[in-house]
This record gives structure tokens, sequence and C-alpha cells, in this order.
């Protein structure tokens, strides 16, 4: 099969033949049709110290799928050959405390598919039964592509309770993205995107902002002011890993208002403790989806109105990878789509 491999340690991803996967007794055979790129396949392609530290080549890149299963190991009686799937891209140990409590977001063993065993962006991917998501009838198949980081926003966006509530964006790539149009569908009154790509702040109101600003333009004080705001946000989604953007998100909370954090900063970041203790701030990490709540509440939703497609901007076939990643990298898109049906 034909598959996007990161071949030795150093830039750079080679499309190249290789062994199809083998299955074992518990585990699921897929040929991928359509795959997502992802923020950390860019550090992947790039090799940047995250890559360099975590790494181990040669690797199949890529966790975001949707494909057909076509073998099931010999234990497997859930899924069939014919079936649509995605996959959960966080293979949990099964055995930790959490694990056995349901609770396999909270494993702390937890092995990345496109990082830690080979992934997606393949003709064929191989992953545990415990990790592949059968969809619903009716799931539009690019989305399904995508079910894994829409739902690091929905995730992110079902954190803090959102009905009626005033809610702070920072960061609208593919993720914030798909995060506003969740807090829109899920009833919050006003969403407030800061970000200072002019194109995804476009982006951003078509999801269903109320306003997105520039943040090195206006001061989200003069805007909570203008929206007839007095009492701060209720709720922010931190999406985009820089220091600046959660301090200021930490200076514009209302009084017991709650921070979900998803985006991975690159360095530590300094933040005034007084602010969580005198405005009673609750800071939340997020990592990943619940398992499979998350899944559960994505495929409610759209099938209950909620419209993520315009988050997706561009599709390739896997061949144009290198225009596929340049387009990701731009940062002038939404989700980037690499199709692996056809030969
Ligand atoms: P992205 O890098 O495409 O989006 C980040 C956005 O933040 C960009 O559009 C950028 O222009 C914007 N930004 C830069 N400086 C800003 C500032 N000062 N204020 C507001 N916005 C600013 O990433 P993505 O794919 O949408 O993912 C969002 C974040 O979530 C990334 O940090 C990513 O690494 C992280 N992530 C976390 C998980 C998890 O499980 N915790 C999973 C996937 C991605
Ligand atoms: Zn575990």
């Amino acid at each position: 099969m034909r598959a996007l491999v990161k071949t030795q340690a150093g830039p750079g991803l080679t499309l190249m033949e290789v062994p199809e996967p083998a299955i074992g007794i518990n585990d699921v055979l897929v040929k991928v049709r359509k795959t997502g790129i992802c923020g950390t396949d860019l550090h992947i392609e790039s090799w940047d110290p995250w890559a360099a530290r975590t790494i181990h080549p040669p690797l199949i890149a890529g966790h975001e799928f949707v494909g057909e299963i076509t073998a099931v190991g010999s234990n497997v009686s859930d899924f069939h050959p014919g079936e649509i799937v995605s996959g959960e891209g966080h293979v949990t140990c099964g055995r930790c405390r959490h694990c056995l409590a349901g609770r396999r977001h909270l494993c702390a063993h937890t092995i990345g598919l496109g990082v830690g065993r080979d992934g997606c962006f393949a003709e064929y991917v191989a992953l545990p039964m415990a990790n592949v998501w059968h969809h619903w009838p009716g799931i539009d198949e690019e989305v399904a592509a995508i079910f894994d980081p829409f739902g690091n926003a929905v995730h992110t966006a079902l954190a803090f309770p959102i009905l009626g509530e005033d809610v702070l964006v920072s960061g609208a790539g593919p993720i914030g993205l798909m995060a506003i149009a969740v807090a829109r569908h899920a009833g919050a009154r006003l969403i407030v995107v800061s970000e200072p790509n002019a194109y995804r702040r476009d982006l951003a109101v078509r999801m269903g902002a109320t306003v997105a600003i520039d943040p090195r333009e206006r001061d989200l004080h003069d805007v909570q002011a203008e929206l007839g705001m007095v009492e701060g946000f209720d709720v922010a989604m931190e999406m985009s890993g820089v220091a600046v953007a959660l301090r200021t998100a930490m200076d514009n909370m209302a009084h017991g208002g709650g921070i979900a954090i998803l985006g991975i900063p690159t360095a530590e970041i300094t933040i005034d403790v007084n602010e969580i203790v005198f405005n009673q701030l609750t800071l939340r990490g997020i990592y990943g989806r619940e398992m499979y709540e998350t899944w559960y509440k994505m495929t409610v939703m759209l099938q209950s109105g909620l419209d993520i497609k315009p988050a997706i901007t561009h599709r390739f076939p896997y061949r144009d990878h290198a225009a596929a990643f340049a387009a990701a990298r731009s940062g002038d898109s939404g989700k980037v789509i690499m199709e692996w049906a056809e030969r």
C-alpha cells in the first residue's frame, strides 16, 4: 500500500510503498477514504523540537480519518467489513484505574495514532476495536473524516455550561472554528473570537461568532463594552496555545468563570494566580475526547442541525500531500482534507 512515512529523523514525509498493516485478534483493518491534516502532522513533517523528542521513525503519520472496514480480527464481533468508521486516535492501556472506570481520556499511558504507532496517512490503517467508532447513517463523509479534531472542539466547548453564556474563543484555527459552531448550537449568547488571521476571522463569523477581533488591534475590554457586557466572559476556550491569549482571557473573565484550555503552548506560561483566586476562576485542561461520550455528542449535534462543514476549506488527493501540507501550514485555511479513495 502507499503511505506517507517519516522515514528518518529530520524534516519531510515520503510517499512510498509499505506492507499493509497486520491485524491482531482484537484489531480492525480499515481502508482509508479521507484524512484530515492536524497541527500535530505539521510538527511531525517539519521535525520541530517536540517531534524530535516524541517521534521514533519509521512512522506512518496521520490520525484523523474515515474509511471502510475490510477485515476484523477473530475476537471482533461488533464490527464488520463494509462498515464506515473513524478511529479514536488515543489508544489507551485498558488496565489503569481510569480506563477500568470508563474514563479512558484520563489514561496516563495513552499512545497516539500516527505519533506512537503507525497512523492513517495510508491506504490502510489497523487499530484496536476499542478505538473504532461506527458512524451513524447520514453523517457526511468529510465531516466523519475530522471527528477527531471535531471531538477536541466539542470536548472543550462543553467543558463548562454555555447555555445563555458569553463565550470567548481565543484562536480560530480548525478546532476553534468548529468550537464556535458548537457553542452557537449549544445556546451561547455572545461568542467573541480573538484571532490575528483575517481569513480565519471571516470564517469565524460564518461559523456563528458574534464578532471576530484582531487581538493586535482591539482590546477585549472595549469589545465587551461595545457589546453591552458588564461582568466579563462566563466561559473562555483557549485554542491558540499562545501565552498572551491565555492571559488576556484571564483578564476578561467574569467572576466564577471557566477557562477550558485546549491550546498546547510551546513554552511555559506565566500567569497571575491572584486572578484565579480572587476572581474564583476555574482553569481546566482538555486533552483528546471523552470515549465515547464526546463521539456520541458530536453525532447527535450533527443530527440536530450543527453544521461544521464550512470549517473544511481545502481538499487534495493524497499524491498532492505537499500542497495539502502547505495549505494547512499557510494559516489561510480551515481544515484540510486528503483523499485516499482512488489510486
Ligand atoms: P492552529 O494552530 O491552526 O490554530 C491556532 C490559532 O491561534 C491560529 O489561527 C493562530 O492565528 C491563532 N492565534 C495566534 N496568536 C493568537 C493570539 N494572540 N490570540 C488569539 N489567537 C491567536 O491550531 P488548531 O489545529 O485549531 O488547534 C488549536 C490548538 O489546540 C493548538 O494549540 C493545538 O496544538 C491544540 N490541540 C490540542 C489538542 C488537545 O487534545 N489538547 C488536540 C489538538 C490540538
Ligand atoms: Zn489506561
